[in-house]
């Protein structure tokens, strides 16, 4: 059977049809999970891997075969902390809200070549932009978008100008920004911003936490919003069968935001030893990213506040993942590169490198990854990922190189990725 994805009643020229079953021949399998290499073949039907053995294995007539090579077969990479809609260059800001989705396109095009199959918008990105990926219509990884991110009043969501009059309080529109973001106080405004979101298709909700670094009204000692209001967003998301994840850098941040809550600390950079340890003992996730804090000082347009932020913060790193891997805090990988620094994308496998071994790298970048994304329940319309595991979705790239004792050869995907399937679909192949 010969599928065509449709979308608006015209087929997509770009995704030509494709076998329903592909038969990877002769690899060696990172599941994900495990520091080693299982040598074996890899079949797959309608989308899902069907079976995997170490002895040959029959194709299905009509099968599409691919001979591997021996080369490592990986899960599709997963990046938890992505602004697709964030690209927009500062000298064209003025436009935003027309070019924020059209950057957007551009973005999710340079995370799909780059190997990752799915990723967790962390807010500004529409949910109904996902959708336009799943259609076909735009190419990209799966997107878990969190919709506008959820800021209080001179929170670090709220990027007016000095002089801009709140617009809730003028009782017009609380977003700001296209739907980047969300001003609200009190209750009743973060009931209705968080489900506002699920509306839209959001599959987990995101709130600003604390203090940030690209805001410029908010300090980062700042707790944001109040225990009440984190706890209304919490149960609206909870509600749908989901989870908040909250930005925060500080101890007394991230303790207030677990206490009302929330499951997953974006950043975390400033916590100390007992925090980390009730993050711990709570069974929070710390998604945290190495790359953008050395990197963001060299963005054009950054004021001294935000510049003497991030300095601030970025004091705190090397505690922090000191932190992590002391008491075996659950992470994933993540970038929140933002202002068209996307290229840098692949350079956050090689900076972990200095800290876990390859295949812990590559752990989290799969595997760890996938059960955060999980934590959004029946939100995830797309099945179990991030394993290579038999009944589990087909994202899976084929590499040249060794990446478990050389992860830099994941920094060239142009070369070093040899094939890219996402969903059973193959999206890129050199073979
Ligand atoms: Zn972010």
């Amino acid at each position: 059977m010969i599928r065509i994805l449709l979308f608006a009643g015209l087929a997509c020229a770009s995704l030509a049809a494709q076998a329903d079953s592909v038969l990877i021949q002769n690899v060696r399998i990172f599941n994900g999970v495990d520091a080693r290499l299982m040598p074996g073949h890899v079949l797959v039907e309608d989308g899902v891997i069907s079976k995997i053995a170490g002895d040959p294995i029959d194709a299905p007539e009509g099968s599409r075969i691919i001979d591997g090579g021996n080369r490592v077969l990986s899960p599709g990479f997963i990046d938890l902390h992505v602004h697709l809609s964030g690209h927009v260059p500062s000298d064209q800001i003025d436009a935003y809200s027309t070019l924020s989705h059209v950057y957007a396109t551009k973005v999710a095009k340079h995370y799909l070549d780059s190997g990752f199959t799915s990723i967790r918008d962390a807010g500004g990105t529409h949910p109904h932009f996902a959708r336009a990926i799943d259609s076909g219509a735009i190419e990209g990884p799966r997107v878990f978008p969190s919709g506008a991110y959820i800021s209080q009043t001179a929170g670090h969501g709220d990027f007016r100008f000095g002089d801009q009059p709140n617009p809730s309080l003028q009782g017009g529109s609380h977003y700001l920004y296209n739907g980047t973001s969300v001003l609200v106080d009190g209750v009743d405004q973060h009931l209705a911003a968080a489900r506002e979101n699920l509306r839209f298709g959001a599959t987990q909700i995101k709130i600003m936490g604390g203090g940030g670094v690209m805001s410029e009204f908010d300090p980062i000692h700042s707790l944001q919003p109040s225990p009440a209001e984190i706890r209304a967003a919490v149960q609206a998301a909870s509600d749908w069968g989901t989870y908040v994840l909250a930005h925060a850098y500080t101890s007394d941040a991230v303790r207030r935001l677990i206490d009302n809550g929330v499951k997953c600390i974006e950043h975390g950079l400033l916590i100390d030893d007992a925090t980390a340890k009730y993050v711990k003992q709570n069974d929070v996730v710390i998604s945290t990213q190495v790359v953008v804090y050395r990197e963001l000082k060299n963005l054009p347009g950054l004021t001294q506040t935000n510049l003497d932020k991030l300095e601030a913060v970025l004091e705190g790193q090397e505690n922090l993942i000191a932190l992590i891997r002391k008491h075996n805090i659950r992470t994933g990988f993540s970038t929140d590169l933002i202002s068209g620094m996307y290229p840098l994308l692949t350079q956050e496998f090689t900076a972990r490198a200095a800290y876990w071994t390859p295949a812990e790298v590559l752990a989290q970048a799969t595997s760890e990854s996938a059960k955060v994304i999980r934590m959004a329940g029946k939100l995830n319309r797309h099945g179990n990922f991030g394993e290579i595991r038999e009944g589990w979705v087909a994202d899976m790239l084929l590499i040249n190189g060794e990446p478990l004792e050389d992860i830099s050869v994941l920094r060239d995907p142009g070369n070093n990725l040899a094939l890219i399937m996402k969903g059973g679909q193959i999206v890129k192949s050199l073979l």
